[in-house]
């Protein structure tokens, strides 16, 4: 693509050009981050104050029944199930996506009490990898975590494989597993399999039942736009409803909570995996931004985001050669998931250059720039000037300067 017009061209033909107004951007920034915390959706802030102002101040206490508070975790569930192929009754919001692990992890041991091992991908997101070790530890009965490669990961399932854990799409390199084929191989094993979406759910298209997923968490501030610290989701599928027990027994998860019996009894099926009081504001939040990602079709979504990460490889091929940059994204489409990576040395330094001049992504260590391609928002013109200015900070060396060496506490 030698022109910017070209570029514009496709942002004039774009399907999901609408909803970039939906969203509160501000001017002078390409936001290639939304894969790490969505951005404000316009009627956020709205639906925020209504809940502060009406709901809580006017209504007190008794929005829990009149504004359907305690029904958020479930409705907003319901919600997302569309967006990854859940049925109903299988997805609750709750937690964050690190509690969520633990609470399907040791949920799905019980299923498997004769194994003691969680396969598990070596490069997996590390809250994921802390949480099956810790819990392993905590159980005192020989559990292990094993962390292979990606490619060996079918050949070490086996009879002593309890779960296998993994993460759809890779939050360093955006490379996809293909679920259902990984599933499968599990269940050939006899094992259970928990996949976490947070790099998934609303940006690429996830059908948890056409892949036989046993549990899934999810993430919401990431794609999902629900805002900072949003709750997570976790699904659990129906056939494992029975007998379903979490290893945190909260008392919202128990069958008649306001019976304040003084033993556990858990609640039918998914509404088991309630612990405590919803966050309501952070629902109300995530209830908008999980509209948003429904109004758009997912079949539009994984093409346009298909269409950026091959327009931002082709240009930074085009304009950056020579200057270091390994794309560490698979080529292939249905390999990769919604964002671009690209190992640098000076992988710190040049992002906060980027920043300094409004292109915001991030970076992961050791030495990977991070950008995300948020279907919803982006332009493919933003892509165009995203890659100039990442040239502009290459050819002219500026990332070199002092002020960009340091490395702030949120990278
Ligand atoms: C973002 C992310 C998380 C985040 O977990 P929190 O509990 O919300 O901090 C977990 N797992 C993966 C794979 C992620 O990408």
């Amino acid at each position: 693509m030698p022109h910017r017009a070209e570029a514009e061209a496709l942002d004039r033909a774009d399907p999901l050009a609408g909803l970039r107004d939906r969203f509160a951007l501000p001017p002078g920034v390409i936001y290639l981050d939304g894969n790490s915390l969505g951005p404000l959706p316009r009627a956020t802030p709205a639906r925020l104050a209504e809940v502060i102002g009406r709901e809580w101040g006017e209504g007190l206490i008794r929005s829990w029944n009149d504004a359907g508070w305690m029904d958020l975790p479930a409705r907003v569930g319901e919600r997302i199930a569309k967006l990854i192929g859940a049925p109903q009754d299988s997805v609750l919001v709750a937690d964050s996506t690190s509690l969520n692990v633990f609470k399907l992890l040791g949920a799905a041991l019980a299923l498997r009490p004769g194994r003691r091992e969680i396969v598990t991908e070596a490069d997996n997101f590390p809250t994921d990898v802390y949480v099956a070790a810790g819990l392993a530890d905590l159980l005192g009965q020989g559990h292990r975590l094993r962390r292979v490669a990606a490619e060996d990961l079918p050949a070490s399932l086996g009879p002593q494989t309890a779960v296998l854990m993994l993460t759809h799409v890779n939050y360093r390199t955006g490379a996809m597993h293909d679920m259902a084929a990984l599933t499968r191989a599990a269940h050939a094993a006899g094992a259970l399999v928990v996949w976490d979406l947070a790099h998934s759910a609303g940006a690429v298209p996830v059908d948890l039942t056409a892949a036989e997923a046993d549990m899934a968490v999810g993430c919401g501030y990431k794609f999902l736009n629900g805002g900072p610290g949003a709750p997570a989701f976790l699904y659990v599928a129906p056939h494992l409803h029975d007998g379903l027990r979490f290893p945190i027994q909260g008392w919202l998860g128990h069958a008649e909570p306001f019976a304040f019996a003084p033993d556990f009894r858990p609640a039918a099926g998914i509404a088991a995996g309630l612990v405590g009081t919803p966050p309501v504001l952070g629902l109300a939040a995530l209830q908008i931004g999980v509209e948003l990602a429904l109004e758009a079709p997912m079949p539009t979504v994984r093409e346009k985001s298909r269409q950026l990460g091959d327009l931002f490889a082709t240009l930074v091929a085009r304009e950056c050669a020579g200057h270091g940059l390994r794309l560490l994204t698979p080529e292939a489409p249905a390999r990769r998931g919604s964002q671009i990576s690209y190992a640098h040395p000076g992988a710190y330094p040049i992002m906060r250059a980027l920043i300094a001049r409004g292109v915001i992504g991030d970076v992961r260590a050791p030495d990977i720039l991070r950008f995300g391609l948020t279907p919803l928002t982006l332009r493919f013109a933003d892509v165009w000037d995203a890659v100039a200015v990442l040239r502009e900070v290459l050819d002219s060396g500026v990332w070199h300067a002092p002020e960009f060496q340091t490395r702030p506490k949120v990278t």
